[in-house]
């Protein structure tokens, strides 16, 4: 039996993208959002890659991306010392990736879907889910109840969708790392000429890009052996957090201390531990399914975040536009599982780098010049060459 009608549960990256897909494949979603508005003002800067920005050309959406990216040219890996170790970025027959803040990021997402005739509804916190066989009724904590043909959970890395599924999911994996970022209008520092700048410091590791106006942005990865949630670091305050990265950058012949200093305590993104899951082995069951940061989270180390989010949503509408929902969720998993676990690998080894104690760092530092030289950029470009074939019919998994 085809799929006409789907509830998205989460309003992020994932839903609204999953819901603009769907419509094209003849399924009407509705997007249920926990929050009562947009994340306006919440959460740091994103990368969107070539693979991401082909997988929202699917849907039209690419241009209001793009509308408020600033294209990354290159990144350039740097050592605390000021010595630049290589440089890396979209292979030449690819678009630039574009940088984004996360909460402009979401705003357009949102503005996108609701003008392709999406329903969003917010302040809908989902809260149970039941599989009757024909279709799945969910409540929401506000007390409301609402049914469609299927459910997709793509309510993140806490994913409550996740824990129906399979009450004995994986819990997110702390990288060892404290997440912080911020904007910065006019620094008065050269522009980077369109190039994010990443810096393995001597104790934390430094990210930075400044346009030709020299406004720009900074983040930052804090080794912290014990994780902290997020609340636990805006608690400590941002003030305490700009004195501690201010230290940790002390040594850094980098402008990472210029950037922080000119940093107003208000502009302080505190994003909290960098986690991720490396597997979650249950993505659908019945009529219930996983994408985006429910299904594959993957720490932001990867670049990939948003991209592969993206890419799931759009992969899930086209299985379910030519097949039954068991079978499109069994191709969509196939079709997914091998590409996000391999990125999500990935990323917990430039997370390990990052984290590297005394002993490890000294190593690190003597090694990756030389690992940088040898480094091939061909051997991350199936990362980025990843394009969904949208006309051409999901065929039945075997
Ligand atoms: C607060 C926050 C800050 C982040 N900051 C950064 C950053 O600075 N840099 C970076 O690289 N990555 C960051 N990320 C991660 C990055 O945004 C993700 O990789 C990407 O957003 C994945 O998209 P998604 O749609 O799967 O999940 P998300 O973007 O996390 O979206 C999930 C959505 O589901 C909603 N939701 C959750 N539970 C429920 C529920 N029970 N019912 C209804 N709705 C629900 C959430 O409110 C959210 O809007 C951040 C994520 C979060 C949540």
């Amino acid at each position: 039996m085809t799929t006409t009608t789907a509830m998205v549960i989460g309003g992020g990256i994932a839903g609204p993208v999953a819901a603009m897909a769907l419509r094209r494949a003849g399924v009407e979603a509705v997007v249920y959002e926990a929050y009562s508005g947009t994340a306006d003002g919440v959460g740091g800067g994103l990368s969107i890659a070539p693979n991401g920005l082909d997988a929202l050309e699917v849907i039209g959406a690419r241009e209001a991306v793009e509308r408020i990216g600033t294209p990354i040219e290159g990144m350039v890996m740097q050592s605390w010392t000021g010595k630049r170790l290589g440089e890396f970025g979209s292979p030449a027959h690819l678009p630039a990736m574009q940088f984004v803040w996360r909460d402009e990021l979401y705003r357009a997402l949102y503005d996108e879907a609701v003008r392709q005739g999406i329903t969003v509804e917010h302040g809908k916190r989902l809260v149970d889910a039941t599989d009757t066989g024909d279709g799945v009724r969910v409540s929401f904590a506000d007390g409301t109840t609402a049914r469609a043909d299927i459910l997709i959970g793509a309510d993140g890395i806490r994913s409550t969708v996740r824990g129906l599924l399979d009450p004995a999911a994986p819990r997110p994996r702390y990288a060892g790392l404290l997440g912080f970022g911020a904007r910065t209008s006019s620094s008065g520092l050269p522009g980077t000429g369109g190039r994010m700048h990443m810096v393995f410091g001597k104790r934390a590791f430094f990210g930075y890009q400044i346009e030709d106006d020299s406004s720009g942005g900074w983040f930052a990865n804090l080794p912290r052996r014990e994780p902290m949630t997020r609340a636990e670091a805006v608690s400590a305050g941002a003030d305490e957090w700009l004195r501690v990265l201010r230290d940790a950058f002390a040594d850094d012949r980098t402008p990472a201390t210029r950037l922080i200093e000119l940093t107003d305590p208000a502009g302080l993104v505190i994003t909290g531990a960098l986690e991720d899951i490396p597997t979650v082995p249950v993505w659908s069951r019945g009529r219930m399914v996983l994408i985006g940061d429910a299904a594959h989270p993957t720490s932001p180390s990867s670049g990939q975040g948003a991209s592969l989010a993206i890419e799931s949503a759009v992969e899930l509408a086209r299985c379910l536009r030519d097949l039954p929902h068991d079978q499109a969720f069994a191709a969509y998993e196939r079709a997914r599982r091998s590409r996000v676990e391999r990125i999500i690998a990935l990323a917990a080894r430039t997370n390990s780098d990052k984290a590297a104690g005394p002993v490890a760092r000294v190593l690190r530092d003597l090694l990756m010049p030389t690992a940088m030289r040898l480094a091939k950029p061909e051997k991350f470009t199936w990362q980025f060459e990843h394009h969904i074939e949208w006309t051409s019919p999901a065929a039945v998994p075997a």
